[in-house]
């Protein structure tokens, strides 16, 4: 069996804890490798290598740090089909969506290539007499990101881009389940040219994080994942004096109005609800179609759409809708709360219990469910499945739609689907969620604007990628400088104004 390793100063370096946790195959159920998990020590080796090697990376002129991430694209783009195979091999989604997760990722180191033009700072020609005031953004430091297992290539690269592109150097700490993809991308990234100690993967669990979380040296944090760790993590980081930011989980409402195109809105829902077996934070996992008579036209559109889709590994190619879910421990759960569903009263219009494919009994696969008529006091709506199960719950009005959305402690994404442009206004102005769609049903910004939810699927205030990833990895200096007589003049005791 393969044993994967740490990324240390340029070397792979076998574990030395003793503990190791198995990387999984979702299609077959299979372990396929196992991973070690760092303790204190290890963790201090990188943070020692990262250290000796980051301020020669930071004085290195930010135009030359970009050509570095420029090689990287090209080395991302050679490697493609190898890196999404890769991918879907741990994580378990189809070939063209472990693409898309590469390319997303990819997106935001060509938007991090503008370091030169993001990092200028602000200049203030003769701010008083003799006096000019000017601003620079310097690196952090030693920076570190933990990431989750749903998107093992585009969430390091939200993080590594900016902290590398600004000076700084990046620990990551990817998640145990699918730990090769990360690996794959600190190799590439030195051999695009990056200095050995810039970027490095610690591999691990609570032990490696909690060790990043107290080490004296680690100037910020990046976090995405489950709310309850976002939280735990936000709370100890600060409480170290780092710089924090965590995304967490989501309940993402989709609310259909009478007017919508209901075949649009039926695509749409099979793609963001279904869509990577539902593991995606910008998942819609309610729909709230707005009147019974929306409602009832809705699920004649989707009921059927749901039982055709097709699950399998991504071994089957094109003849794949979707794969497995993550481990038996998600399977179960998701299971679990499909459970509370049917014994709170929602009813189960498409039943995926049971599910079973030939030549894969032993794999993660969970059958699309779709739930009618569920109401906010349930578990399946309250809490968030993870899984290919979408939840309906019925509006009478456009107010109540919206303020189910509202009411919820989630606030990652949301999306409306109408033909009526006040009504989409509205909706965008009033809703208290981070990214919103207008028929559009996964409303990722791109890498140029910002990423990140509202209420508690963030800790944090600067969100993911364009211009914040440069305030979040850089530190403002404002200097005032006055040249060269004034100083003659004796010492002042007030505090200075400019008259
Ligand atoms: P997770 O919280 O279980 O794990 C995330 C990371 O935290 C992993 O690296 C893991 O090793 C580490 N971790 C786990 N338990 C820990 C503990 N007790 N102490 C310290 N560290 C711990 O999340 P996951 O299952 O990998 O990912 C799915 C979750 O991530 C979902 O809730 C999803 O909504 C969320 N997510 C959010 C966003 C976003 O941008 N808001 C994006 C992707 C995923």
């Amino acid at each position: 069996m393969q044993e994967l390793t740490h990324y240390l100063n340029g070397e792979h370096v076998k574990g030395t804890s003793g503990r190791f946790a198995d990387v999984m195959n979702p299609s077959t159920g299979e372990v396929q490798a196992r991973v070690p998990l760092a303790n204190g020590a290890e963790l201090d080796k990188a943070v020692e290598y990262a250290s000796a090697a980051q301020p020669k990376w930071a004085a290195t002129n930010p135009q030359r740090r970009a050509r570095v991430l420029m090689k990287f694209v090209d080395l991302l783009n050679r490697d493609m089909d190898k890196l999404a195979e890769a991918l879907s091999r741990e994580h378990g989604k189809t070939l063209p969506d472990a693409a898309g997760d590469v390319q997303r990722g990819l997106e935001v180191v060509e938007y991090c290539i503008g370091a030169p033009q993001l990092l200028k700072g602000e200049y203030t020609d003769s701010a008083g007499p003799g006096i000019d005031m000017y601003s620079m953004r310097q690196a952090l430091g030693v920076t570190a990101g933990i990431t989750p297992f749903n998107f093992p290539a585009m969430i390091p690269m939200w993080m590594f881009a900016p902290a590398i592109a600004c000076g700084n150097a990046f620990i990551l700490k990817p998640s145990e389940r699918d730990p090769s993809v990360p690996l794959m991308l600190a190799e590439l990234l030195e051999e695009a040219g990056l200095p050995k100690g810039i970027i490095q993967v610690v591999n691990g669990d609570k032990e490696a994080v909690d060790a990043i979380l107290h080490h004296d040296v680690i100037q910020s944090v990046g976090f995405v994942g489950s709310t309850p760790i976002a939280e735990y993590i936000y709370a100890t980081g600060c409480a170290n004096g780092k710089r924090v930011q965590c995304f967490g989980g989501a309940k993402n409402h989709m609310i259909i109005m009478p007017d919508a195109d209901m075949d649009q809105a039926a695509d749409a829902l099979i793609g963001a609800g279904y869509g990577a077996a539902g593991e995606r934070c910008m998942a819609i996992s309610v729909a709230v179609p707005v009147g019974d008579e929306t409602a009832d036209r809705l699920m004649e559109k989707l009921i059927p759409r749901v039982e055709k889709l097709k699950v399998g590994p991504y071994t089957a190619g094109n003849d794949v809708d979707y794969g497995p879910v993550v481990t038996a421990a998600a399977k179960a759960n998701i299971e679990r709360l499909v459970q509370t569903g049917i014994d709170q009263g929602a009813k189960l219009v498409v039943d995926g219990r049971g599910f079973k494919l030939q030549g894969y009994e032993d794999g993660y696969f969970i059958g699309p469910h779709l739930f009618d008529h569920a109401t906010k006091d349930m578990d399946i709506y309250t809490q968030e499945i993870f899984g290919p199960v979408l939840t309906c719950v019925r509006a009478k009005d456009y107010e109540e739609a919206l303020g189910l959305a509202m009411d919820h402690e989630y606030g990652n994404g949301t999306a409306i689907f109408t033909r009526d442009g006040d009504a989409a206004r509205d909706f965008a102005n009033r809703i208290n969620v981070g990214m919103v769609g207008i028929n559009v049903p996964i409303p990722v910004p791109l890498a140029y604007h910002t990423f990140g939810g509202w209420k508690k699927s963030v800790f944090g205030d600067l969100n993911q990628h364009g211009p914040d990833a440069f305030k979040f990895y850089t530190r403002t200096k404002t200097v005032t400088a006055r040249w060269p007589s004034g100083i003659k003049e004796g010492g002042e005791f007030s505090i200075p104004v400019m008259e």
